[in-house]
């Protein structure tokens, strides 16, 4: 489904992101992917899928909120694999207290990391993408992102930005073949998750149609079929993958 097929996937390092770079490794494409901090994982995951898979892979030091990194991050993607096919914007941060106590701090870090880090992202690789005549972009959003939560009113409207850059993005670059898509994932778990405690966990659990959480691997298959020319009529959706919690 992804061989010869170039994908960029930033917050590879752990979490969805990591399920991501696993299974577009093992589908036979080149990966690059991004960490923030957490190096060491990185590392594991390259050295994972080049003796698992026999894969091409990259990790590289990169802070998405950070417009000149993120343009000297494609630079170097494009020097080491010569092209770019897809671009996952999944780096994400939760800063969740309710608005009374949010700091001004608070708000700016989740909107620059989870949301300027898509523009930042998408802008630095047009570019390529409208050289090739084509391209995905696949951006990691949240149910959240549609439906709110108290105690996230700054993880929700990031989450609910990316839906409409998402859409827009769809519109203007659709005449060049490049598609734009989100995936809005319900309750997934992951570090991000852990963060909740376990009794909070079962509750969620609970509340889910399928009575189970999510896992990375169920965003990964998702993340692959819009990746490939088998979503090539596919552009300007927003699909839950969240065991039924969004209807
Ligand atoms: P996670 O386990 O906390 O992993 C977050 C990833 O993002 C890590 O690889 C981290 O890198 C990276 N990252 C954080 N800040 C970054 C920055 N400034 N620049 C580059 N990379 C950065 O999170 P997750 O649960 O896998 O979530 C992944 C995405 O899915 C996020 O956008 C999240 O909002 C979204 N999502 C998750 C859930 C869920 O239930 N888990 C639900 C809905 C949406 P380091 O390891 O170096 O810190």
């Amino acid at each position: 489904m992804l061989q010869n097929h170039v994908a960029l996937v930033t917050g590879g390092s752990r979490g969805i992101g990591k399920g991501i770079v696993e299974h577009f490794a093992e589908k036979g494409a080149k990966v690059a992917f991004t960490y923030n901090n957490s190096s060491e994982k990185a590392n594991a995951i390259v050295a994972h899928c080049k003796s698992k898979f026999g894969s091409e892979i990259k990790a590289y030091k990169s802070n998405a909120a950070k417009f000149d990194d993120t343009e000297e991050l494609i630079k170097n993607v494009l020097t080491d694999f010569g092209q770019l096919d897809c671009l996952i914007n999944n780096a994400g941060i939760t800063q969740d207290t309710l608005l009374m106590r949010m700091s001004e701090d608070q708000w700016d870090e989740v909107i620059r990391i989870n949301l300027k880090s898509v523009f930042n992202l998408t802008k630095a690789s047009l570019r390529t993408f409208l050289k090739a005549k084509k391209g995905s972009i696949i951006n990691m959003s949240s149910v959240v992102g549609i439906n709110g939560n108290a105690g996230q009113a700054n993880y929700s409207a990031s989450k609910a930005g990316i839906i409409g850059f998402s859409k827009s993005i769809a519109k203007e670059l659709g005449s060049r073949n490049i598609r734009c898509n989100v995936i809005a994932p319900g309750f997934i778990e992951t570090e991000m998750t852990e963060k909740l405690g376990e009794e909070m966990v079962e509750s969620w659990r609970n509340q889910i149609p399928l009575k189970r959480g999510g896992l990375p691997q169920d965003i990964a298959q998702l993340s692959a079929f819009l990746a490939s020319d088998e979503s090539s009529y596919i552009t300007g959706q927003v699909i839950s993958i969240c065991g039924g919690m969004n209807m």
